[in-house]
This record gives structure tokens, C-alpha cells and sequence, in this order.
């Protein structure tokens, strides 16, 4: 019988987003050094690192929301200088990691401007993607003329990535959606990553919370220090002694309470 192979090297799917030796220095600080990293179609892909790795440095740069030096490709096209309205139109959409809301606004208008710029290019079928993002989150239904400021923690994170669904990503990017989360929370807010990627969107996915992410990724990247350390499917990384002692180990503990 024949078994399936894992992807050693990632490249088993049609490839969505491409990075090649990137850097990003703020000042003398170097806080991404020649990264490179591949999104399939249809993968999920996380980068998990410690606390100033670069993670979201990595995340802002492929948005074009800092300047960056290497390349950034989306579907084979490659953009040398990315920039943030090119980058959503070409189908990447990012939930930073504060989230970033319209806090005075509820949360119906921070869904609607999330399909701004669809709606610039003269797409008129926000309504469906917005009953779709409902069906997906019934709390954000429920509290639509809320304002977002009075949101829970986990109600604001289902916000922030149910207004980057409305632009309709084909690549999701996710900065730490865990982070600040309870338990039983983080564990909803992993179970969407999985259903969205069902749907067919595409996810780059950057958590410390190192063994939910791994569980729910197919492919896995270890940034330390701005640089690529290890690299290799989800679960055979998980396996890895060496990402066992630093990221899953005793220490980490916390973690797997928080991941279960
Ligand atoms: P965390 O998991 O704590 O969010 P991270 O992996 O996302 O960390 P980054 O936020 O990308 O890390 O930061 C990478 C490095 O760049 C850190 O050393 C940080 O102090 C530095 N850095 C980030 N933003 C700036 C800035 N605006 N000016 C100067 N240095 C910065």
C-alpha cells in the first residue's frame, strides 16, 4: 500500500506567495535577515519564533506596510517594493497583532470597511460576504450595533479577521491570534483557521503559541533572530528534539493548556 508522502521541501501546491532573502532593518537594528518562505494554495503555514524574532516584521513587510528589501511574489508576480493597496488587491489580507479596529464604530461598519476597497473596484457583493461572515461568527451577529470598543478580547479578534474575510484574501495572514485569548477561546479561534482553509483561503499563520499553531499548520517555519532556523512539515517539526526543548518543552507547559 502505498502511503502519502509529506511535502519535505513545500512544494506540493500551486504556489501563492513566495518570499526570497527579505530584510527589513529599523535603524542599525537588522530585524529580518534573508528570509525566505513559500505559501501553497491552500496551505496552511505558520512561523513561530520567541518574543523580537521578527515575526511581525516579517508579516508587515510582505504587506508592504514597511519597506523591505529582497522579493515578494503572489502568484509568480513579484513585487520588489510591496505596497499595501496593491498587496489587497492582489489577495492578501492581514489581521495585525493589535488588531487594529474602528473602536468608536460598531461592528457591522468595521465589517463594511473591510470591503472598501472591493467596493472602490465596483464589487457590489459585499452583502453575501457579510452573511457569510456572520454565518461564520453568530457572536458577531449578535452584537452587530455594538460598538468595538466594548468588545471581549476574543469577540475584537473575531472582528479583526471577520473585516479582513470582507476584503475576500485569498492568502490570510494572522499576527498571534492567540495572544491575550483564555483557553476554551484560542481553542474557537484555531477551529476557524481550520474551517477558513476548508473554504478554500490560504493562510500564513505567526503564533508563539507554538504547539496549537503546529497542530493546526501543515507546514512550519522557525524564525530566531530575524533568520529562517529550521523549516519542514508541521509534524514532523513537533517531533524535532530541538523544537520540543525550546517551544514545546517543560517551559511551554501553559501552552498546551491553553492549545487543548
Ligand atoms: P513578538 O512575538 O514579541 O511580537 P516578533 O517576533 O513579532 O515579536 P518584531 O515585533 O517583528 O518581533 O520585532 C523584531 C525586532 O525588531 C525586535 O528586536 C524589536 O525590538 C525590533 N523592532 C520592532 N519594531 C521596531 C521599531 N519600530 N523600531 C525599532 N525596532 C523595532
Amino acid at each position: 500500500m502505498n502511503m502519502p508522502v509529506e511535502p519535505l521541501n513545500n512544494v506540493s501546491t500551486h504556489t501563492l506567495l513566495e518570499i526570497n532573502n527579505l530584510s527589513v532593518a529599523y535603524g542599525k537594528v537588522e530585524a529580518l535577515n534573508g528570509a525566505s518562505l513559500r505559501v501553497g494554495e491552500g496551505q496552511i503555514v505558520t512561523v513561530i519564533g520567541p518574543n523580537g524574532a521578527g515575526k511581525t516584521t516579517l508579516l508587515s513587510a510582505i504587506m508592504g506596510v514597511l519597506g523591505s528589501q529582497g522579493q515578494v511574489s503572489v502568484d509568480g508576480t513579484v513585487e520588489n517594493v510591496p505596497q499595501v493597496e496593491i498587496m489587497v488587491g492582489r489577495g492578501l489580507g492581514l489581521v495585525p497583532e493589535k488588531r487594529e479596529l474602528f473602536t468608536s464604530m460598531s461592528v457591522a461598519d468595521n465589517l463594511l470597511l473591510g470591503a472598501f476597497q472591493r467596493h472602490c473596484r465596483g464589487e457590489r457583493d459585499h452583502g453575501q460576504t457579510l452573511k457569510e461572515v456572520y454565518e461564520l461568527f453568530p457572536r458577531l451577529w449578535e452584537r452587530r450595533e455594538q460598538l468595538a470598543a466594548t468588545l471581549s478580547g476574543g469577540e475584537r479578534q473575531m472582528l479583526a479577521v471577520g473585516r479582513a474575510l470582507m476584503a475576500k484574501p485569498r492568502l490570510l495572514m494572522l499576527d498571534e491570534p492567540s495572544l491575550g485569548l483564555a483557553p476554551l477561546v484560542t481553542r474557537e479561534v484555531f477551529r476557524i483557521i481550520s474551517t477558513l482553509r476548508e473554504q478554500g483561503v490560504s493562510i500564513l499563520l505567526v503564533e508563539q503559541n507554538a504547539r496549537a499553531a503546529l497542530r493546526v499548520a501543515d507546514y512550519a517555519y522557525v524564525l530566531e533572530t530575524g533568520q529562517i532556523a529550521m523549516q519542514g512539515p508541521a509534524r514532523q517539526l513537533a517531533d524535532d528534539p530541538r523544537v520540543i526543548e525550546a517551544y514545546l518543552g517543560l517551559s511551554s507547559r501553559h501552552q498546551e493548556m491553553l492549545a487543548t
